[in-house]
């Protein structure tokens, strides 16, 4: 008998690991979870796919899950879609949830589409923000749409679980609170759940020096205003100095001064550090939508006008190539002075 869309109750989010480890996207849907099984009142879930992790999901409850469903087998260490799609799809089938959300990671930008067409359920991808209409039980979906120049919402009334991808460091996680209890609950799959067409043969990290932008404490990020690739010494040096790597406008990738994977803003990576300093650049909403959940944001930029400031918590109006030297000297002469 097919399920009516009543018999659906429950949040899940998808849990991810990488390396081991539960990675902190995970976290970060936790909180997005919370805010939307408490308003729905019911139970939070997190799903877990992998190996050697039982011990691990353990955080998911001190972020927020109540419940979290583990499945783990050394097949399942290394993310393939085959697998990870018919064992996902096989537990959304017994119980049931209302929403799914995953983060738009690699792996969840390519799971969460293949698990939908199996159950013919909706995907609004790539979403910065999520609510319920508490009327109808729906979850609402923001994301940025054409081009970033209107904030689109999106439900998808007619068909469960409601599906999305969360953009990553659109959240902050929640604080760890290890007095919260929970439960986990291990599920085996075995046989033709395992069987993947995909033979893992290597891993090769991208070459992108430092730490990734979107898990970096600081964001030292520049553009056109850069002027001249020379100038890029200094944003090295800021960075170094603040312990941060280096972020780009579209319009300094697009020059060729840095390679794509440091490109900040919709058509690159979401950022969320607790310090992001714009150099020389002007704040296109195309830029702000990768860059908005920064702590603190600080822009150099010489023209007062600029959009950047609209967003910064501290503005400074000069040229980059005079400026950058002096924050340079000031961080240097505060470091002496702290050691
Ligand atoms: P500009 O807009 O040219 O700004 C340069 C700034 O530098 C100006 O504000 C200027 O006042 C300042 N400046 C000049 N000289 C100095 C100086 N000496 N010292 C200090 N400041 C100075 N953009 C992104 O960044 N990320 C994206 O992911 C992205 N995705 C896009 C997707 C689509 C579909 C589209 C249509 C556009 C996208 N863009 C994106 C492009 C975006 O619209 C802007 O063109 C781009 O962000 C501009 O880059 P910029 O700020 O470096 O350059």
């Amino acid at each position: 008998m097919e399920a009516k869309l009543d018999d659906f109750r429950g949040v899940w989010t998808l849990g991810e690991v990488r390396n081991g480890e539960i990675h902190p996207v995970s976290h970060e849907l936790l909180a997005w979870g919370r805010d939307l099984a408490d308003k729905l009142e019911v139970e939070l879930v997190s799903v877990v796919i992998g190996h050697d992790i039982k011990e691990k999901v353990k955080e998911l409850i001190a972020r927020g899950a109540d419940k979290v469903f583990v499945v783990d087998n050394p097949a399942l260490e290394h993310f393939r879609a085959d697998p990870f799609s018919k064992i996902l799809t096989a537990l959304i089938e017994e119980f049931k949830p209302e929403v799914l959300i995953a983060s738009a990671t690699t792996m969840g930008r390519t799971l969460m589409p293949i698990c939908a067409v199996k159950l013919s359920a909706g995907l609004p991808a790539d979403c910065t923000g999520l609510d319920v209409d508490l009327e109808e039980r729906l979850l609402i979906q923001t994301r940025p749409a054409v081009g970033g120049n209107i904030m689109a919402t999106i439900k998808t009334p007619t068909s469960r679980p409601q599906m999305s991808t969360v953009r990553p460091k659109s959240r902050r996680p929640l604080p760890a609170d290890d007095s919260r209890t929970g439960e986990i609950i291990v599920r085996n799959f075995e046989g033709e759940y395992l069987e993947s067409r995909v033979k893992r043969v290597d891993f090769i990290e991208e070459e992108a020096g430092g730490i990734p932008i979107q898990e970096a404490e600081v964001v030292v990020a520049f553009g056109k205003g850069l002027k001249d690739a020379k100038n890029l010494e200094l944003i090295n040096e800021l960075a170094g100095l603040l312990g941060g790597s280096v972020g780009a406008s579209r319009g300094a990738v697009d020059l060729g001064w840095i390679s794509y994977s440091h490109q900040v803003g919709l058509s690159g990576k979401t950022v969320g550090p607790r310090l992001y300093v714009a150099c020389g650049i002007s704040g296109a909403v195309q830029h702000l939508a990768g860059m908005t959940s920064s702590e603190t944001v600080v822009a150099i930029n010489s023209d007062p006008e600029a959009n950047i400031f609209g967003v910064a918590d501290y503005s400074i109006i000069g040229d980059f190539s005079e400026i950058a030297p002096l924050l340079i000297d000031k961080i240097k002469q505060k470091a002496k002075e702290e050691h």
